[in-house]
C-alpha cells in the first residue's frame, strides 16, 4: 500500500488543552475514507493541522512523500491537498463559474494533462453546473453550493481531497447524489477523506474508517469488517 497522507503519534494543543493525542491516521493512494467521532471529537484539529493551519506539538505529518507538519497551508495546495471546507466558504458576489476559476492559478502543477481537472470535465461530472454556470453563487440552492466547493476543490488538481461535513443540513437525496459522484473522483486518481456525522453512511461510502473520542483514534479498520457495536464503543466511549 503507497500511503498518500502519514500522520504519526500526532499531538496537538489550543494553549494549554490539548486536543489531539499520538493521532497515527494514514490514506492510500486511491482511498475513500471515512473519518466520525462525536462534537469536539478532535476531527477538524486533526484536519487542520494535516492542512498546515495549525502547527501540532509532537509527531510528524507526512504527504505525497515528503514531511509537512511544518508548510503553510497553500504550499500544500500546490502539492496537491485540497480541502471542502465545513460550511463551503465560496465568495458571494461572484458567479458560479468565478468561484470555480479561483482555484485555477493555484493548482498542482505536476499533473498529467489527461489526468488533469479541467472546467468542461468537471462540468460533465457535475452537470447542474454547467447549467448554473452565469448565476450568483448564492442563488444556488445547499446542494448545489456544495457541489462548486467540491468543484472548486478539484480543480486545484489535488491527490488528496479532504470533505469536512459536505451533508450538513443538506436533504437526504441531495446528499445521496453528491455521494454518488465520490466513486468517480477516487477514479480520476484522487484518495478521499470525508468527515461525517453520519455513520452508516461514512460506513458505506468509505473502504475505511476511523473513529475518534476525546482527541484519540479508538477505532479504524476495513469499513465493511467493523462490527457496529465496537463502532458505538469507539464513538460514545466504554461506559456506552
Ligand atoms: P465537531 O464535529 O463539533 O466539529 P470535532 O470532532 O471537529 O467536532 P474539534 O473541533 O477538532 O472537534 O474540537 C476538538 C476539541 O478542541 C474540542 O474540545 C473543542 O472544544 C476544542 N477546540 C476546537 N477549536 C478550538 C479553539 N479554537 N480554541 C480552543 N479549543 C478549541
Amino acid at each position: 500500500m503507497t500511503a498518500i497522507l502519514e500522520v504519526r503519534r500526532l499531538c496537538a494543543a489550543y494553549g494549554d488543552f490539548q486536543a489531539l493525542f499520538n493521532v497515527d491516521f494514514e490514506i492510500a493512494a486511491g482511498e475513500i475514507v471515512a473519518l466520525i467521532g462525536s462534537n469536539g471529537a478532535g476531527k477538524s484539529t486533526l484536519l487542520k493541522a494535516i492542512t498546515g493551519l495549525m502547527s501540532p506539538t509532537a509527531g510528524t505529518i507526512s504527504f505525497a512523500g515528503e514531511a509537512t507538519s511544518r508548510t503553510p497551508a497553500h504550499a500544500l495546495v500546490r502539492k496537491g491537498l485540497a480541502m471542502v471546507p465545513e460550511g463551503r466558504r465560496l465568495f458571494k458576489g461572484m458567479t458560479v463559474e468565478d468561484n470555480l476559476r479561483v482555484c485555477l492559478d493555484r493548482a498542482r502543477a505536476d499533473v498529467e494533462p489527461a489526468s488533469r481537472w479541467t472546467l468542461s470535465r468537471l462540468y460533465d461530472l457535475l452537470p447542474v453546473l454547467k447549467e448554473r454556470r452565469r448565476e450568483l453563487v448564492e442563488r444556488l440552492s445547499g446542494g448545489q453550493q456544495q457541489m462548486v466547493a467540491i468543484g472548486r476543490a478539484l480543480l486545484a488538481q489535488p491527490r488528496l481531497l479532504l470533505c469536512d461535513e459536505i451533508s450538513l443540513g443538506l436533504a437526504p437525496k441531495v446528499v445521496k447524489e453528491i455521494y454518488q459522484k465520490l466513486p468517480e473522483i477516487r477514479a480520476s486518481g484522487t484518495s478521499i477523506v470525508i468527515v461525517e456525522q453520519d455513520v452508516s453512511r461514512a460506513r458505506s461510502s468509505s473502504d475505511r474508517l476511523y473513529c475518534m473520542l476525546e482527541g484519540r483514534v479508538t477505532l479504524s479498520g476495513p469499513s465493511g469488517e467493523i462490527a457496529q457495536e465496537d463502532i458505538s464503543r469507539a464513538y460514545f466511549g466504554a461506559h456506552s
